[in-house]
């Protein structure tokens, strides 16, 4: 849809909700990894890219303490008072945005009552962080409503997660939030998850990043997200007994790791492994794709791929059938699977000129394994969450 199509859509359901029209529009891009499966919380790297699909807030002041909101793709929403912020049971999304107002408010940031209305074009629970896009976005308009918060943006990114974690009650890390609030344009962001830094790289200029979702959605509230953390938790702990001073994994050279790997136990070795193979993979595909080297490319895409399903073991059948079509696909110079793993999308760097032919090769291949249509979409590299002129 184009934008001004989209804003169209969106001022004519608001004035139909509220009786006038808004007055103030923000945005906030949902996003992807490059590279740097579960890097983050072992303070490690992740090379995180904005992209342009995202969350729209269209609000218009209230001059009362409540905050009214309502969604163009979910059901429900409503009316909450900021003097008393409530869990919601009925309509769970609206959690996000209480939580972001919680949050704030907690840190005695003053907030100013809306008439809100939410539109996004970023799927839910495919790994692009429509949660993180949802949350952002709110912010960004309350900061902006309130027009005098002097925020430093790493703490904005932080109680943004807050809410996340506290509020809707899902222990996700920074990532998603960093990449939303800092996305440039024509740029990934290569992640410092340990400082919460970045720097800019550059992508070529004739290569595309092409999402290729499974439509199988990720299930990470089970056992398998806990028990990857623990693993590695417990390899660092081993890791301590010979090389003292260490907290995580990211302070492990692999030299150092090889020395020691044997006393590990199986499964936890492997993990380990794969998290300080990946760190450097993340640092090296930065390089390669500013350099635009496409050998280096597909080995450093194919290194996180296979180590995704054989160390790390987050490779489900639906990746593996996605990762087959993709590879066969015209054009392509190398895939992985994003996110945290067990379905979701799988992200691949497409030649431009082929890549209508690689969206249609990969959507005919993967429905006739699987009778799942899969979506298969290029993104470019969008700017963070801000104010709109529209
Ligand atoms: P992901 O962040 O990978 O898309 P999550 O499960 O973390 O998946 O977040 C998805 C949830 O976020 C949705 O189920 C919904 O509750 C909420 N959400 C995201 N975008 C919107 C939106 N535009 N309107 C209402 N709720 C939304
Ligand atoms: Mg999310």
């Amino acid at each position: 849809m184009k934008r001004q199509q989209r804003k169209a859509m969106v001022s004519e359901a608001f004035e139909k909700r509220f009786g006038r029209a808004p007055t103030l529009w923000a945005q906030a891009p949902g996003r992807v990894d490059l590279m740097g499966n579960h890097t983050d919380y072992n303070e490690g790297y992740v090379l995180t890219m904005a992209i342009d699909r995202n969350t729209w807030l269209a609000v218009l002041p209230r001059d009362d303490r409540k905050i009214v909101i309502f969604s163009l793709n979910f059901e429900g929403g409503g009316e909450f008072d900021l003097n008393d912020i409530r869990h919601d049971e009925s309509f769970p999304w609206t959690n996000y945005v209480r939580g972001v107002a919680a949050a704030f408010q907690d840190e005695g940031f003053r907030l100013h009552g809306f008439d809100g209305l939410i539109h996004s074009t970023i799927p839910f629970g495919s790994g692009l962080s429509s949660s993180a896009a949802l949350e952002v976005v709110t912010a960004t308009a309350l900061k902006n409503l309130a027009a005098n918060w002097e925020i430093d943006p790493v703490r904005f990114v932080r109680l943004c997660q807050r809410a996340e974690n506290e509020f809707v009650g899902m222990n996700c890390g920074v990532l998603d939030q960093y990449s939303s609030t800092f996305g440039e344009a024509g740029h990934s962001l290569l992640l410092d998850c340990r400082n919460l830094t970045h720097r800019t790289a550059s992508m070529p200029e004739d290569l595309l990043v092409v999402i290729c979702d499974t439509r199988i959605e990720r299930e990470l509230t089970g056992s398998e997200y806990g028990e990857r953390r623990a693993q590695c938790e417990e390899g660092v702990r081993r890791m301590a007994g010979f090389y003292p001073g260490i907290t995580h994994l990211r302070d492990l050279t692999l030299e150092q790791f090889i020395e020691q790997e044997a006393l590990l136990p199986e499964v936890v070795a492997r993990r380990c492994r794969f998290i300080i193979e990946e760190n450097q993979r993340v640092l090296d595909l930065a390089r390669a794709l500013s350099a635009d080297e496409r050998t280096a490319i597909r080995a450093l895409t194919e290194g996180s791929y296979a180590g995704a399903r054989d160390l790390y073991e987050i490779v489900s059948p639906a990746t593996e059938h996605m990762m087959k079509a993709v590879l066969s696909g015209p054009g392509v110079v190398g895939a992985r699977q994003a996110g945290a793993g067990f379905g979701g999308c799988t992200v691949a760097f497409v030649e431009r000129d082929e890549v209508e032919a690689f969206t249609d090769h990969v959507g005919r291949l993967y429905f006739s394994t699987t009778k799942i249509e899969p979506e298969v979409y290029p993104v470019q590299a969008a700017p963070g969450a801000g104010l709109m002129r529209l």
